[in-house]
């Protein structure tokens, strides 16, 4: 069976077939921008849809609060044309053949539960950490969604009472304090230079000890929002996505530093990196099909 997979980010869709076994092919990326006289967003994913060919149904990864039972999109802030959209209709309606959405972060963790490193853990947490905080909660692996389906918004934990105001309207948010930018807007309080992981953590810089002294602080932060996820839900393994992550030591730290917050009968969680990059949204489109009743059924659902 072959999944017509879409990734819709703020700056990129990506793109690929997904068969049931897994491979990933015919990948493309196109800018989320509209272009060539494109109308709105849906003009667009029409256009990329009409581009391939012989697939069973449509799996679809997205930015923003997603009502994955119905198909709905309440917000997705880099992307207006699609808020209050039913997407599952539309394009079912279009393209004949099924459609699943589902938010990126609890697509990400899907991808990562069945392709990545959350397989053999029933049960596990994933946080993304880049310009904000996006998280999952996995539960006998699936996805614990929340009244509204739209549980995990670690994001907006409040970690510091009374503290920094949030993009969200409300202040003291944990990604206001944790996320990637946090971490760059404190670096380049140092040197404007620090505009970017990659050049926060160049071997070249790592004899700056101011830099070395922000990047433990932001480290405390990220440990901090963990550990109090940690002592709620005992999860087994963490795993941590996001561009930041590939930082080699980063991961060690932030695992060092919980082993340290947490209650002793809580450290033995395992902090994972994340394995699939970039697909794993991709991979845990497909996921959100092969998991649901069109394919459970013979596929005989139109
Ligand atoms: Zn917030």
């Amino acid at each position: 069976m072959n999944i017509l997979v879409l990734d819709i980010g703020g700056t990129l869709i990506k793109t690929g077939i997904c068969d049931e076994n897994g491979h990933l092919t015919q990948m493309k990326e196109y800018p989320t921008e509209l272009q060539n006289g494109e109308k709105n967003i849906i003009d667009k994913l029409n256009n990329i849809i009409t581009g391939f060919h012989d697939y069973e149904a449509i799996g679809v990864s997205i930015a923003g609060c997603v009502d994955s039972e119905e198909g709905y999109i309440y917000s997705s802030g880099n992307i207006p044309d699609l808020n209050g959209l039913r997407l599952k209709d539309v394009l079912e309606k279009k393209f004949c053949v099924p459609v699943k959405i589902e938010n990126d972060v609890n697509a990400a963790a899907l991808g990562e539960k069945y392709y990545g490193a959350g397989k053999g853990f029933n049960d596990f947490l994933c946080l993304t950490i880049g310009t904000g905080i996006g998280g999952a909660i996995v539960i006998d692996s699936t996805i614990f969604k929340g009244h509204k389906g739209i549980a995990a918004e670690f994001g907006h934990m409040i970690t510091h009472p009374r503290g920094a105001r949030c993009s969200c309207g409300g202040s003291g948010c944990y990604e206001t304090y944790a996320s990637a930018t946090a971490l760059v807007k404190n670096a380049r309080k140092i040197n404007q230079k620090y505009f970017n992981g990659r050049i926060i953590f160049a071997e070249d810089n790592q004899q700056d000890k101011e830099l070395e002294r922000v990047i433990h602080d932001w480290v405390y932060e990220v440990a901090l929002g963990l550990t109090s996820l940690i002592h709620i839900f005992n999860p087994p393994a963490i795993i941590l996505g996001g561009g930041i992550m590939e930082q080699e030591k980063l991961v060690h730290m932030i695992s060092a530093k919980v082993k340290e917050l947490a209650l002793e009968s809580f450290s033995d969680v395992k902090i994972l990196k994340a394995s699939l990059g970039n697909k794993a949204g991709m991979y845990g489109a497909a996921q959100l099909i092969l998991n649901g009743e069109y394919y459970k059924s013979g596929r005989n659902i139109t």
